[in-house]
C-alpha cells in the first residue's frame, strides 16, 4: 500500500480501557498516549498484566476504548461502523502472535492465500512473500512440518499479505531460542525500513531490543518511560 509518510500509522490520544466487572474491574489502559510514524519499529515492554495486549486490541480495532481516539493512517476508528471496522482492520493492520497462530490444517502458501482472500485480496502472490521471510522452500508444508521459528516466519508473511499500514506484535519470540528470537525481530525491522509499515511490538524479551528505533515501557496500564536503545 503507498502510504503518505507524513501520516501516523498510529495515532492513540488519551486512551483509556476498564476491563472485568465489579470488584475485579481493572484499568487496562491509563491514559495512554503513541504516536507511530510509517517505518518506525516501536518495542513495548512490562511486566505481565500491565496493558500490553490491551493497548494491541486497542490500536488493532480489536476493541473500542472507553476514553480517547485511536486513528490508523489518519482514520478515527470510532467513525467506523462495525463492518467498517472489520473490514478496515483486514486491510490495514497486520497481526503476529506469540506462537504464529497458523490454521493447522493449511499449508504456509495456503495460510497466506486465505489471508487475502478474507480482505477481498483474490490473487496473492505468495511466492515473493514467503520468499521475504526465508520461507519459500516450505510452501507446501503445514505448521505441524514447521520450527517454532518457521512458523512465525510464516506468522509474519500473512500479517503482510495485505500490505498493511501497521503491524502489530505480541510477544513473538516466546517461543524461540536466542538465535531464532533475533531472526525473526531482525526481519521485523528489515520490513518496517524496507516497506514502511509501522511496527508496535510488546515483548518481554529484552535482548532484541536494539533492533527497534523506540522502547516503551507499560506499568499499570500507563506508557511511562522511554528508555535508551543501546
Ligand atoms: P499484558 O498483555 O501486559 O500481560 P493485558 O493487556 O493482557 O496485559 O491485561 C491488562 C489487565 O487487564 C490485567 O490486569 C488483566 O488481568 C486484565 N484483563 C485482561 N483481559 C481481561 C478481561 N477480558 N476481563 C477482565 N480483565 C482483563
Ligand atoms: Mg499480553
Amino acid at each position: 500500500m503507498t502510504t503518505d509518510s507524513s501520516i501516523p500509522a498510529l495515532e492513540m490520544s488519551d486512551v483509556t480501557l476498564e476491563l472485568g466487572d465489579g470488584d475485579s474491574r481493572v484499568r487496562a489502559l491509563d491514559g495512554v498516549s503513541l504516536t507511530v510514524m510509517p517505518g518506525e519499529f516501536v518495542a513495548i515492554v512490562g511486566p505481565s498484566g500491565s496493558g500490553k495486549s490491551s493497548l494491541l486490541a486497542i490500536g488493532g480495532a480489536l476493541a473500542r476504548p472507553d476514553s480517547g481516539t485511536v486513528r490508523v493512517h489518519g482514520t478515527d476508528l470510532a467513525t467506523l461502523s462495525r463492518g467498517a471496522t472489520t473490514r478496515f482492520r483486514l486491510r490495514r493492520i497486520g497481526f503476529v502472535f506469540q506462537s504464529g497462530n497458523l490454521l493447522p490444517s493449511l499449508t504456509a502458501a495456503d495460510q497466506l492465500r486465505l489471508a487475502g482472500r478474507l480482505a477481498g485480496n483474490r490473487r496473492v502472490d505468495t511466492e515473493p512473500l514467503l520468499d521475504s521471510v526465508g520461507m519459500a522452500h516450505r510452501a507446501g508444508h503445514r505448521p505441524g512440518e514447521l520450527s517454532g521459528g518457521e512458523r512465525q516466519r510464516v506468522g509474519i508473511a500473512r500479517a503482510l499479505v495485505n500490505d498493511p499500514s501497521l503491524l502489530l506484535v505480541d510477544e513473538p519470540t516466546a517461543a524461540l531460542d536466542r538465535r531464532r528470537s533475533h531472526e525473526v525481530v531482525g526481519l521485523l525491522a528489515d520490513r518496517a525500513q524496507g516497506s514502511g509499515v509501522a511496527v508496535v511490538m510488546v515483548t518481554h524479551d529484552r535482548d532484541v531490543l536494539e533492533h527497534c528505533d523506540r522502547v516503551l515501557e507499560m506499568v499499570d496500564g500507563r506508557l511511562s518511560a522511554v528508555l535508551p536503545v543501546a
